[in-house]
């Protein structure tokens, strides 16, 4: 009888030009294998729609390389053998994206377009602007933007008037000078309605000469102290309740950060790596990825859903800049400006699509990679250091040129030391 070879729903089956991967999303095992004529044929049949997932195995009768494949699906769970009249006959289906979802189909229904939208923006970062050392880190992570123009007061409680809304559940401040900031108090009484979903965020240095970072506590916000170059700071200010950010450049660096907090008894604290122009080294060995550790991400069927429609750096995520410029990410473009209202924002991102929908199918490098889904969201740390992918085995480091930092960033990613 011509059995038919069926493989689970929670099975993804991806393929190049010379490999085939299969994933489990349940059970989180793995199998990468070389594509032969009569493999690549018999993947895609299970790839047609049509098929639910199904091939018949009979077809391939004699071909030795497809009998040792399908022994190995079936030795690893991936799929089960049957016959079209098994009393049990299990239908499969690829897994697939309900594209009944996708920005055109939501868009056409003008009456809940601006109800549905509301629900995607969830973060807002202000930058108030101001001085503070122009090291482009503002590009890579929340780090304070160094500029002449300052956003008062009155314009941030303007435009958080307009653009709050239930969905929204996180508002950064971020300052670049908070002693030197105009108005402060008026600034924090109004945020103080607001409190639980604030976060203030103040350099060290800065802190270190100024009381207002106890205000901030004593006002109930969350505080974040931001290391840059682990500045010594104040032991009164180590003490305080808050999260600590160190910005490291080397493994050194966030081993130097361990310590101090080790020492202070510091526990709220996370090392986030910053591209200087010059630690290509650091990234490869510790922020970036390699086969490997791709490969021990377990990423659940929902999660590689995300990744196929999604930016997790970036979706739902706006930031103000001291010019009044709204970004989504770090697009070249703003989405608009602090006098548009919340809806015309996020519609504009969700047309131009300059960050939140950014993923690595829309990269030279990655959009024909088996791995694509199971690789993180593509981050600013590739814009801002002029590289297209963040697999270490694939960067060849002397073709790597460093590119201005133009673009406008991103998210914190936090890395650990290696012991
Ligand atoms: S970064 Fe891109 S090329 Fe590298 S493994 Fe991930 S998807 Fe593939």
């Amino acid at each position: 009888m011509n059995k038919k070879l069926t493989l689970k729903t929670s099975v993804f089956l991806w393929t190049d030009d010379n490999h085939g991967f299969l994933y489990d999303s349940s059970s989180h095992e793995f199998y990468k294998f070389l594509l032969s004529k009569s493999i690549a044929e018999l993947c895609h049949n299970l790839l047609v729609p049509e098929n639910l997932y199904s091939v018949f195995a009979g077809e391939y009768t004699g071909d030795i390389e497809v009998g040792k494949f399908i022994e190995e699906v079936l030795r690893r769970g991936f799929g089960i053998l049957q016959d079209e009249d098994d009393f049990q006959y299990m239908v499969s289906f690829p897994p697939m994206l309900n594209l009944l979802h996708s920005w055109e189909r939501i868009k056409k229904k003008k009456e809940s377009l601006n109800t549905t939208v509301l629900h995607y923006f969830t973060s807002l970062t202000v930058y108030t602007g101001g001085v503070c050392p122009d090291n482009g880190y503002c590009e890579q992570t929340i780090y304070p933007v160094c500029s002449v123009c300052i956003l008062s007061a009155e314009n941030i409680i303007g435009f958080l008037s307009r653009v709050d809304s239930p969905y929204l559940s996180e508002i950064n401040i971020v300052f670049s000078s908070i002693g030197d900031y105009p108005d402060i108090h008026r600034l924090f009484d109004w945020l103080g309605t607001r409190r639980k979903k604030i976060t203030i965020y103040v350099r060290a240095e800065d802190a270190g000469n100024s009381d207002v970072v106890e205000e901030v506590i004593k006002n109930g916000f969350n505080a974040v102290l931001l290391h840059a170059g682990l500045v010594l700071t104040d032991s009164r200010i180590m003490k305080l309740s808050l999260r600590h950010v160190f910005l490291v450049t080397s493994d050194d660096n966030c081993k130097n950060a361990e310590d101090i907090c080790k020492q202070d008894g510091i526990t709220d604290f996370v090392c986030v790596p910053v591209f200087n122009g010059n630690n290509y080294e650091f990234f490869n060995d510790c922020v970036f990825l390699n086969e490997e550790e791709i490969l021990r991400t377990r990423l659940s069927r929902h999660e590689i859903f995300t990744h196929q429609v999604i930016n997790i750096n970036y979706f739902g995520r706006l930031f103000l800049f001291p010019d009044g410029n709204v970004f989504a990410g770090p697009g070249k473009c703003p989405v608009g400006n602090i006098h548009d209202t919340v809806y015309s924002l996020i519609i504009s991102e969700m047309d131009k699509n300059t960050a939140w929908r950014k993923t690595r199918d829309m990269l030279a490098r990655c959009k024909t990679c088996i791995y694509r889904y199971l690789c993180p969201s593509p981050s600013s740390y590739e814009e801002v250091m002029g590289i297209d992918c963040i697999c270490t085995d694939k960067i060849k480091r002397k073709e790597v040129a460093m590119v201005p930092p133009e673009s406008i960033l991103s998210g914190i990613a936090i890395m650990h030391c290696r012991q």
